[in-house]
């Protein structure tokens, strides 16, 4: 949740900032603002979004300075609630990411010392506390600020009297980027791959002095010697590449993503904590919550391991059960609640196991073993080939464990994908497109596939849709189905297939449009619903993969349709990192 970046060097720094800022949009996008120093602090923030820059944010002079996008969560989206963050007197600018959860006191505080604040955000209090703190040097300012911060937090800041910028950071990421005589501080490293590969990944308690050509990093007085680290990702890979949205680009890498994330995991490199686990807790959120529901599906029928499936948020305040081994799955490594579990599997000895995208990422710093996804950066809101590579781990993890007996249909997944992104689905889009609400139906490991696809349809396309376990529906949603409420429905041979087709019966008995998913030689399912989507392949691992990348069609068309904002939802964020 929202994006921060600092730059150090010879270049002019608003244009570099604002660059970096439309690469961090994902991360919060409903307003943004950047700070830079030369002969004294200039400031220009603004509610909306970092792609409608007017020209005066890139006139700002000097070659030093800071630059936010925001994601609210303390105060509305505005001009004043915008960050930079000033002191009275304007000498010192902040910007943050987190939430300071002592705000209210220090602020109560600072109010009755006599500060003037100008906005609602809980940030606002950093600038002030600095200020007071302040004796000719920001780094010792911050220092003896820090302590006084409770909550979450990376803060970048600089002053009109010194020559540097000053970063810390507290459960929140923050990286520094190296280059020849220029130095960078960012969220993440998607906007610095235009600039460097050399990254140097600060950790909870850092604070850092950063100048062009130079850095150093303490904890408490004493520096700290962190490893640069060079990183693989290339600039390209955070283009559009010909695409009209990355979710599109994102859902078309995905044959290769697929085949990338299955082949990352061989019988060597499976952490051993699998081989003997009698009992396993997934813990994560959103999209990641569904693949661990379907993993849970698949490893229970073929390995009897029991796994429960808990969402982060509900798991750190809650005595729930561990199992003996915590997988915490997380696109970012950054998502605050799936972190929490994996720290709280450390404080009690269990094993634990972080599922990401993100090399370095604070979860990979907090797990005991770390499995990447290789899907490469996601930069669309809405996960799609991540969620493709979790789903590419979870069916190697049940292929290894069950003796590699599943090799031969896997080495086909890549395949198999690339014939369903040539479907032609415009007849469902259509009856989607003109619906209030969606019903998403399934049963066993179809059914958190079918979650995954109201997700995705509720998220970028603003229908309401909701995914239900098929036999669940008739325990009081039918009262809502009627000829304006499709029901969007996977319903392949196998054991289910009978009481599935007989649960569309009934709902189309009630007058209601069905969607289906099913086998293309199915007559008896074409005849009953209203379009039927053919489904070729038979093994069900191949179904579940291929049924997800038409759902992410179903709902990307929908909301092109209706002419939606793609990339950047309405109100949400990539990268969760606050409870
Ligand atoms: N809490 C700060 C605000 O509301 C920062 C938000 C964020 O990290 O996204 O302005």
């Amino acid at each position: 949740m929202c994006g921060i970046v600092g730059y150090i060097g010879y270049r002019q720094a608003a244009p570099v900032l604002l660059d970096c800022l439309k690469q961090l949009e994902y991360r919060g996008y409903d307003s943004y603002g950047v700070a830079t120093r030369s002969d004294g602090i200039s400031i220009y923030k603004k509610k909306g979004n970092v792609s409608n820059i007017l020209p005066d944010a890139s006139a700002l002079q000097g070659i030093c300075g800071i630059g936010h996008t925001r994601w609210a969560t303390h105060g509305i989206p505005s001009d004043i609630n915008a960050h930079p963050h000033l002191d009275c007197k304007g000498r010192i600018v902040v910007v943050h990411n987190g939430i300071i959860e002592n705000y209210a006191v220090l602020k109560r505080d600072l109010i009755s010392r006599g500060h003037t604040f100008r906005s609602e955000t809980d940030t606002e209090v950093i600038p002030h506390l600095l200020e007071d703190a302040y004796e000719g040097n920001l780094l010792e300012a911050m220092s003896r600020i820090v302590e006084k911060l409770e909550g979450s937090y990376a803060i970048l800041a600089i002053s009109e009297d010194d020559n540097c910028i000053v970063a810390a950071r507290n459960q929140s990421p923050l990286v520094l980027g190296i280059g020849d005589n220029e130095l960078f501080a960012a969220s993440d490293i998607t906007p610095l791959l235009e600039y460097t590969n050399r990254v140097i990944y600060l950790e909870d308690g850092d604070i850092a002095e950063i100048h062009p050509d130079t850095h150093m990093i303490y904890q408490g007085s004493i520096i700290q010697d962190r490893q640069v680290q060079e990183i693989q990702w290339t600039p390209d890979t955070v283009q559009k590449g010909g695409f009209a949205h990355f979710m599109l680009k994102e859902i078309y890498e995905q044959p290769d993503v697929i085949n990338r994330a299955i082949h990352s995991l061989t019988p060597q490199s499976l952490p051993s904590f699998f081989r003997d686990t009698r009992s396993i807790t997934v813990v994560a959120c959103g999209s990641s919550y569904h693949a661990g529901f379907i993993f849970r599906y698949l490893i229970e029928s073929t390995c009897g391991i029991p796994v429960r499936v808990e969402l982060g948020s509900e798991y750190k305040y809650n005595s729930i059960p561990f199992g003996d081994l915590i997988i915490g799955i997380s696109q970012s490594g950054e998502t605050a609640d799936t972190l929490s579990a994996i720290k709280k599997g450390n404080c009690n000895n269990v094993p634990t196991i972080a599922i990401t995208n993100v090399l370095n990422s604070t979860i990979t710093r907090h797990a005991d073993a770390t499995i990447l996804m290789q899907a490469g950066p996601e930069i669309s809101v809405a996960a799609t080939k991540s969620f493709i590579a979790q789903l590419g781990i979870l069916l190697q993890v049940v292929n290894l464990l069950s003796g590699n007996a599943c090799d031969a249909i896997l080495s086909h997944a890549g395949f198999a994908i690339k014939k369903v992104l040539q479907l032609e689905l415009g007849e469902a889009v259509h009856l989607c497109s003109s619906a209030n609400h969606i019903f998403f139906v399934g049963r066993g490991s179809f059914y958190p596939v079918m979650m995954e696809g109201a997700l995705k349809m509720k998220e970028i396309s603003y229908i309401h849709a909701e995914a239900y376990a098929a036999g669940e529906i008739k325990h009081g949603p039918f009262s809502l189905l009627s000829s304006e409420t499709p029901v969007v429905a996977i319903c392949m041979p196998g054991p289910a297939y009978a009481v599935m087709l007989g649960n569309l019966k009934e709902m189309k008995a009630r007058g209601t449009p069905i969607i289906a998913i099913g086998s293309k030689d199915d007559t008896e399912l074409y005849e009953l619903v209203d379009v039927l989507i053919p489904l070729e392949v038979e093994h069900l691992y191949l179904q579940i993969l291929t049924s997800t990348v038409i759902l992410q069609l179903l709902a990307y068309h929908t909301a092109t349709n209706l002419g939606r904002e793609i990339d950047k939802p309405r109100n949400l964020a990539k990268s969760v990192t606050v409870e």
